[in-house]
């Protein structure tokens, strides 16, 4: 049996405790598999304002936090949870002129304008809690750009990167999604003590800017895209975002591996969330569940009609540009459709207007819906996801496991996840490409039930259980433990 690891997981959200997309869901899951495997894992979020306290029975477990931030004192504390049904330890940082405020990142369509404050400080309240903890982990495993200063930090800053409390951490960067960035004023460098020379073209330098997904990818020790096939496209100028130079050089370093879901969560066996549970195609759990969607949001009660649903954040980012410019022909289409979602005002008026137009056929909640997420993904026959680019995607997984056929764009790890014996694939981002795969659908749809269950039942039998990721990520953390080599 090889030596447990200690691995302290870093990130801006995890379910169930806040969410916005799928970062959550992995920070929510992952952890707890690798527990389960034996290591010593845990969790640190900021405290977040709609985090209930009482509920998650958070109490406090350091009281004053100092850290200087731009000349200034900046003053949180520590509070501490075990996550729900598990003994694994949950730190929060808490600070409430930073992060008690409604929302994670901003409110409505605009950020907040101190998230370099508050991220920073996030940042450096990671490191200063492990020393007030006494707690060393082997690894540090980060996510996202609101996480991205702590390898500049272990490396740059001029107490932290002599300190031998922190010298054998090793850092793992994981890309969610590389479209968003943390750039701000190059003032964060000496506001947060770093020296000029991690403001490098080669370090945390982005046009002039300092960028805290850079620091990210320039210093920590390994760095996974969260599919293969995203690992590839980010290297390229057209997925890389400005930040595909920094990953070629790093490409020896930089790994794929595919999320997992939770397959606890997402069961349609047992789901407290839907009209009735189902473990296979056949059988009266789906058709139940396609009957409470349709009676909720009031579409016509045809058990035989194909229901299209989607679930996704309305940004072009996930194919809204095509579904808005497609409405026509979508609405010409054999079937009904079901939107949840909120992003964009654009996408959010075009569909809510579509849905005005059409009662009875065609259905939307702008909004942000948990338990009706998990119906739409019961009660749908087939999930639409026709991203422009897509780093791993969960809901389409969701959808195979609750035996609703995907239709996506290939691109990264939807094209890792969907295959033409569990869905249907295209290639051009355009409305005809999507509209023309969406037909062959509702052609196989009504083509005949054994071909289109047996579609569901490939799609039901994927395994995509977090234990087979969870094994890559335990190899690349041994890897790294055992490296001796600092960052
Ligand atoms: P991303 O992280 O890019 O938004 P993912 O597919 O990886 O996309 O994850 C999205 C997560 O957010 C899924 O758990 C999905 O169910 C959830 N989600 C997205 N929009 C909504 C919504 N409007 N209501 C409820 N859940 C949503």
């Amino acid at each position: 049996m090889p030596t447990p690891l200690r691995i302290l997981f870093a990130a801006s959200e995890a379910a169930p405790f806040c969410k916005t997309g799928g970062l959550a869901d992995v920070v929510g899951s992952l952890p707890k598999v690798l527990r389960q495997r034996g290591h010593d894992v845990r969790i640190m979020l900021p405290r977040y304002q709609d985090i209930d306290q009482s509920r998650y029975r958070m109490l406090p477990l350091l009281p004053e936090m100092k850290v200087s931030y731009g000349g200034e004192v900046l003053t949180g504390s520590v509070l501490r949870c075990s996550f729900p049904k598990t003994d694994m330890p949950v730190y929060f940082i808490d600070e409430p002129g930073l992060f008690g405020r409604k929302g994670l990142y901003g409110q409505g369509h605009s950020d907040f304008i101190d998230n370099d404050v508050r991220f920073a400080f996030f940042n450096m309240a990671i490191l200063w809690t492990l020393k007030g903890l006494d707690w060393q982990p082997d690894i540090i495993h980060l996510n996202d750009w609101q996480t991205g200063l702590v390898p500049a930090l272990l490396k740059h800053h001029p107490e932290v990167s002599v300190d031998p409390f922190y010298a054998e951490m090793r850092t793992v960067f994981s890309i969610h999604n590389l479209a968003y960035q943390g750039n701000f004023d190059k003032f964060l460098v000496p506001s947060i003590g770093l020296p000029w020379e991690s403001f490098t073209p080669d370090g945390m330098e982005f046009y002039g800017m300092a960028s805290f997904l850079k620091a990210g990818l320039a210093f920590s020790s390994k760095l996974v895209a969260v599919s293969p096939t995203y690992s590839r496209e980010i290297q390229s100028e057209e997925h890389g975002a400005g930040m595909d130079g920094t990953l070629a050089t790093r490409s020896a370093d930089l790994h794929g591996i595919l999320n997992g879901i939770d397959i606890e969560e997402w069961n349609p066996a047992a789901d407290a969330h839907i009209a009735a549970s189902y473990s296979a195609p056949s059988g009266d759990g789906k058709a139940a569940c396609k009957a409470a969607l349709q009676k909720r949001l009031g579409l016509r009660p045809e058990p035989g009609m194909p229901l299209v649903v989607m679930i996704s954040r309305m940004i072009s980012a996930k194919g809204f540009d095509l579904v808005k410019e497609a409405l026509p022909e979508l609405l010409a289409l054999d079937a009904q459709f079901f939107i949840l979602g909120s992003g964009d005002e654009e996408f959010e008026t075009a569909i809510a207007e579509a849905s005005a137009a059409h009662p009875g056929r065609f259905a939307s909640m702008i909004g942000y819906d948990v338990p009706l997420s998990h119906q739409a993904v019961a009660g749908g026959d087939i999930f639409l996801m026709p991203s422009a680019f897509e780093p791993c995607g969960l809901t389409q997984m969701y959808s195979m496991r609750y035996g609703t056929v995907p239709v996506v764009r290939r691109t990264g790890g939807l094209s890792d996840s969907v295959s033409p014996l569990t869905g249907f694939l295209f290639e051009d981002y355009t409305p005809g490409a999507m509209v023309g795969a969406l037909r062959e659908a509702l052609d196989a749809y009504a083509g005949g039930k054994l071909a289109w269950r047996k579609l569901m039942a490939n799609g039901m039998e994927q395994d995509f259980s977090w234990d087979r990721s969870a094994a890559g990520y335990e190899s690349l953390y041994r890897e790294l433990s055992q490296s001796g080599n600092s960052l």
